[in-house]
């Protein structure tokens, strides 16, 4: 008996650990524009002086003119890396807790008496899949376009700027990225955008890790365009950009699983934050920061009522609906 608790102690923490580093896998493949984060390993590489600078001419052809020579391969190796991760680390998520520790929910659900439908479960596996190709066809594109010599504001060597520059502009970053997710998605709950576009991502009430890329085409391709933007003109070590970008699409499947987790952070919120933007819609609009949803009084309070119904955020005093 004894044995046998040990074994499976063991085989419980290693279960676990296998999910962290699928996660992080994972986290780079999401949303398809994985490339990007190599990328900026193989300029790091390149010697400044000889960087890919082909003059286009006359004679070049369309794909040299965007510079997306070879995009085809690009693409192709995004949506494979994409597509295995994906399945790879929501399957994980799914057969750790939501098979094997079913009899438990209480102890680790964020909802402990809901669950996805299994229609709902079939949605977002399509429209998360669906998007991921999208997502790879613009980053393998994005990808291919800075290889071929195109331009953006990242650098590749640290000492090209100061390192209170460094710290400077990568912080500015991650607040730019934080700032947009929380800023479009606030006007995706205005009533008309919402009915159209963000309502496709609120039908998964009690939301799973699929759930982090299941959004309508639309809104899921702009916020990768707006996550992507800055380093088109913010100076932004390349190392920091990865980082960056890897740490969100880290904590948007994590916000996502329905599993209770604490963050390491102080500043990133415990992913019962962003399961309660699902549970209770107008609040709790911010990703990896707070400090957005206090600055507009939105973030959830115990004494208020939520609904779909109920726009803006702050929610009713309850004696206002009863
Ligand atoms: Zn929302
Ligand atoms: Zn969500």
């Amino acid at each position: 008996m004894g044995g046998e608790s040990v074994l499976n102690t063991i085989f419980n923490k290693a279960s676990l650990y296998a999910g962290v580093v699928l996660t992080v896998v994972v986290g780079m493949a999401i949303r398809g524009d994985w490339l990007l984060v190599l990328v900026p390993f193989w300029k790091s590489r390149e010697d400044p002086l000889t960087k890919h600078t082909e003059e286009i001419t006359a004679n070049s052809t369309w794909l040299e003119y965007f510079r997306l020579q070879n995009v085809g391969w690009y693409i192709l190796a995004s949506i494979s890396f994409s597509m295995v991760s994906y399945y790879g680390l929501a399957g994980w998520l799914q057969w750790h807790y939501y098979i094997r520790r079913r009899d438990s929910v209480a102890e680790w659900k964020c909802q402990p008496t809901k669950f996805l439908t299994p229609e709902n479960e079939r949605h977002e596996i399509f429209m998360g899949s669906f998007n991921l190709l999208l997502g790879s066809i613009v980053g393998g594109s994005l990808a291919a376009y800075i290889m071929n010599g195109g331009r953006t504001q990242m650098y590749y060597h640290l000492d090209d700027y100061s390192y209170g520059y460094l710290v400077f502009s990568t912080v500015l970053l991650f607040l730019m990225q934080d700032a947009y997710a929380f800023y479009s998605h606030i006007c995706f709950h205005y009533p008309l955008i919402y009915k159209h576009i963000h309502k496709h991502h609120h039908r998964y009430h009690s939301p799973t890790a699929f759930s982090a890329t299941a959004f309508h085409p639309v809104e899921f391709l702009l916020l990768q365009a707006g996550l992507t933007l800055p380093i088109f003109f913010l100076p932004v070590y390349s190392g920091s950009f990865i980082m960056c970008v890897l740490y969100e699409y880290y904590y948007g499947m994590i916000d996502h699983s329905g599993v209770k987790m604490d963050a390491v952070w102080p500043w990133q919120p415990p992913s019962q934050f962003h399961d309660d933007h699902h549970k209770y819609l107008h609040v709790n609009f911010g990703l990896n920061l707070r400090i957005w949803d206090w600055m507009h009084d939105t973030l959830r309070k115990e004494d208020r009522v939520c609904s779909e119904e109920i726009i803006g955020g702050r929610g009713l005093q309850k004696k206002q609906v009863q």
